[in-house]
């Protein structure tokens, strides 16, 4: 721990302890300040301490703390390594929300955090946490933007905990956003996967991608920075979402373009073990075919190379075969869906 940075927080930590700036202190036991590594790379900020956290003073030590370890692990993270905090640091009354002006009062604590620890990204879980932190237009579900920033650092938005409490899907979700935050920070390094293993319980997972091409008759890859592995865009499936909507957005958060779905393309299916669970998990990836229609190309931290790439140069590039075979067929599909001829020049790239 960087002892340098950890006095300031302990410091912070005392005098939210002793705050009265705003009325959710009349009806606490205990301030809930926040707790991890002052040398954190990821900071979770959550909504407000709830009847466990405010006994105990610390954050997320009740049902809801459960399933955010559980996500945590699932993306190879511990306690140890994030910083965890809330938008207020005092329990509100029958857990209602935070008031604007107690978020208000209390911004100052979050800021001066977000000093001391200095993250690489933060998490946002919940929508208080994301309106607390970046105002009350932003949302986790905005078309066309490009991931927000607070103060220069990248910010993921994702569920609060508790939802997940009442639907496991978003607990699927909670643990994909933690692990593409993980992904943000590439120093923390991902567990490995390998081969299913026998008797383990098995775990369905969905996503969705794109073959996306340009006007020259181009796909694009993404390269891995942790295995230098080139990929095709895609992510998990979130609720209330549909295959195609995933694969636009996975495509604009991972690249930063914005494009059209043209056609349905294929799907691969494929297993693994994953050590965070301890479970096979049976992966199914819906590609559609799409075209560039704007945007300018940035991979998202976590890939170190974005590209368009001729036929023969995706393929020789691609590490998997059924990565492989996903090209073969947009290529296949490349003329009847556009109405280009390969080989051609572009017909409609922006
Ligand atoms: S919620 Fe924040 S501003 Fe309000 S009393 Fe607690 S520490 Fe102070």
């Amino acid at each position: 721990m960087d002892t340098l940075v950890a006095e300031p927080l302990e410091a912070l930590a005392a005098r939210i302890r002793a705050c009265t700036l705003c009325r959710l202190h009349e009806g606490r036991t205990n301030a809930v300040p926040g707790e991890g590594a002052a040398s954190a790379r990821l900071l979770l900020i959550g909504e407000g301490p709830g009847r466990h956290e405010d006994e105990q003073g610390r954050p997320f030590v009740g049902a809801a703390g459960k399933v955010l370890d559980a996500s945590l692990a699932k993306a190879g993270l511990t306690r140890g390594e994030v910083f965890i905090t809330n938008i207020v640091k005092c329990r509100p009354p029958e857990n209602r929300k935070p008031k604007a002006d107690e978020v208000a009062a209390c911004r100052p604590y979050l800021e001066a955090q977000i000093r001391a620890v200095r993250p690489a990204a933060i998490v946002t879980m919940g929508d208080t946490a994301l309106k607390g932190l970046l105002g009350p237009s932003a949302s986790r579900t905005a078309p066309g933007r490009r991931r927000p920033r607070h103060e220069g650092i990248p910010v993921v938005a994702t569920y609060h905990p508790a939802a997940a409490l009442y639907d496991r899907r978003l607990g699927e979700v909670l643990g994909s956003d933690l692990a593409r935050a993980v992904r943000l920070v590439a120093p923390i390094t991902r567990p490995r996967s390998g081969r299913p293993r026998q008797s383990r319980r098995v775990r369905p997972a969905l996503s969705s991608g794109c073959a996306v091409l340009d006007g020259e008759n181009r796909i694009l890859l993404l390269r891995r920075a942790d295995e230098g592995l080139w990929c095709l865009p895609k992510g998990t499936v979130e609720p209330g979402e549909t295959l195609q909507e995933t694969a636009m957005r996975e495509v604009r958060e991972e690249t930063g373009l914005s494009v059209r779905i043209l056609a349905p393309l294929t799907e691969i299916t494929y297993s693994f073990y994953s050590p965070s669970d301890d479970a096979n998990v049976e992966k199914r990836v819906v590609y559609f075919l799409a075209e560039r229609t704007g945007g300018r190309l940035k991979p998202e931290p976590g890939f170190d190379d974005a590209r368009w790439c001729g036929r023969a140069d995706a393929l020789r590039r691609l590490h998997f075969e059924n990565d492989r075979n996903v090209v073969r067929r947009a290529f296949e599909a490349l003329a009847p869906a556009t109405g280009r001829t390969r080989g051609r020049g572009p017909a409609a790239s922006s």
